[in-house]
């Protein structure tokens, strides 16, 4: 059976911080990602960041990605793509299939001396009359399809949701050359920044709050979308559909921590709204309740890049620490210092429920697991 160091799943922000923090240590680090490119989210994201400067606010997210890959690379990290960990077994052991769609696939298991999960987050679904028709997708999607693999998900779309993704989505689409016909937002007001609601507002898109999607028309695939007003407790009222010719319907209802693998292993969990429903309880070493198996970005509650890197970077120093390549004092010297910057970073109205919530989740996890590893 192979043997390594340090397993990271998922080469996102968050595993490839951690596998540069862990490399430039000195340890042997392979990150397994499903996709055909390094970056993880960031390889969608062509729009500049916002945040501070420190953060690379102003940077689009498709430069952060590749900076972090040469990083990676140069420090000898070795990444493979088109593998994907389907399951994770007792003594750290890693089973993964390795092969593209048209690529003779391998299932290997590795033994990891530590595994860092980091695979993110998966888009929350809505349900409506019809909504399993082609042309429905996740907002997440549809941004994959125009960015990535530059294909037009349609022609004319109803974006549902008006978060950062819905909005920033919105504008990407038209770039790529579609219709927004209308943003759809069950909410009293809009949710994402107002930066972002702005572009779309001088865009032209009608944007409808206090409104949700109830039915989506049409043959073999959506042609028309019955929007209706919301009362207060969300549901809808009777009498005020409107009717949207659109052939996409994209849905920005927020997302979830893929917390999947980490359940294969009986992480202990806990459920956290703020960060979008169940995650691994975690300790300032970013540690499950599994000794050696740690989690960093998405996964442990639905933030941003900036938070991922941060919480990667801690991961991949703890794993080191773990394996003898980095001693106790320094380990924590940068570990503090990094929960400063993730501090600094869950700062205003959103910020600061983010800040409580992985705080409880902390304190969550020494009342359940008793270990304070970083002081
Ligand atoms: C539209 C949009 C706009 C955004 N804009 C910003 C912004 O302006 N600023 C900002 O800071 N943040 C932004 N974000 C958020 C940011 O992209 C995410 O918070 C960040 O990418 C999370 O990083 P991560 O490494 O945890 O996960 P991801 O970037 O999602 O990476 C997870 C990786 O894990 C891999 N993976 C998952 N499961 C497996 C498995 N079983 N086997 C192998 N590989 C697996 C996936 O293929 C993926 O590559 C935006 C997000 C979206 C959707």
């Amino acid at each position: 059976m192979l043997e390594k160091e340090i397993v990271i799943i998922g080469a996102g922000p968050a595993g490839l911080s951690a596998s540069i923090e862990a490399s430039r240590a000195g340890a042997k680090v392979l990150i397994v990602d499903s996709n055909i490119k390094p970056g993880g989210q960031l390889f969608k994201q062509i729009h500049k960041f916002f945040g501070s400067s420190a953060h690379k606010s102003g940077t689009r997210g498709i430069n952060i990605g590749k900076d972090l890959v040469s990083q990676a690379e140069e420090n000898g990290v070795e990444i493979w793509l088109r593998s994907t960990v389907i399951g994770l077994f007792p003594g750290n052991k890693v089973g993964i299939e390795r092969g593209g769609d048209n690529e003779k696939k391998e299932l290997i298991t590795i033994k990891a001396g530590k595994i860092i999960i980091a695979t993110g987050a998966s888009e929350n679904a809505v349900r409506f009359k019809g909504w399993t028709k082609p042309g429905v997708m996740g907002a997440g999607a549809a941004q994959t399809m125009v960015n990535v693999n530059y294909v037009r998900p349609g022609n004319k779309v109803v974006m549902v949701g008006s978060g950062n993704v819905g909005l920033i989505v919105s504008y990407q689409l038209m770039q790529a050359g579609c219709e927004v016909a209308a943003l759809v937002e069950a909410a009293p007001k809009i949710g994402g920044y107002a930066v972002h609601a702005a572009k779309i507002r001088r865009a032209g898109v009608p944007i409808y709050v206090k409104h949700t999607i109830t039915e989506v028309r049409g043959k073999d695939r959506v042609e028309e979308v019955i929007i209706s007003e919301v009362n207060e407790k969300f549901e809808p009222i009777h009498g005020t559909e409107k009717s949207i010719k659109a052939d996409v319907v994209a849905i920005g209802a927020g997302l979830k921590p893929s917390i999947e693998l980490a359940r294969l292993l009986n992480c202990e969990l806990t459920f956290n709204p703020v960060f979008g429903g169940n995650i691994p309880i975690h300790n300032k070493d970013m540690e499950t309740s599994n000794e050696g198996v740690y989690i960093a970005g998405d996964v442990t509650g639905v933030e941003e890049a900036n938070t991922a890197l941060e919480e990667g970077r801690i991961a991949g120093i703890s794993a080191a620490n773990k394996l003898g390549y980095i001693d106790d004092d320094t380990a924590n010297i940068n570990k503090e210092e990094i929960w400063k910057r993730l501090k600094g970073l869950r700062l205003g109205p959103f910020g600061e429920r983010r800040l409580a919530a992985k705080k409880q989740i902390l304190d969550e996890y020494e009342t359940r697991i008793g270990k304070t590893i970083c002081k």
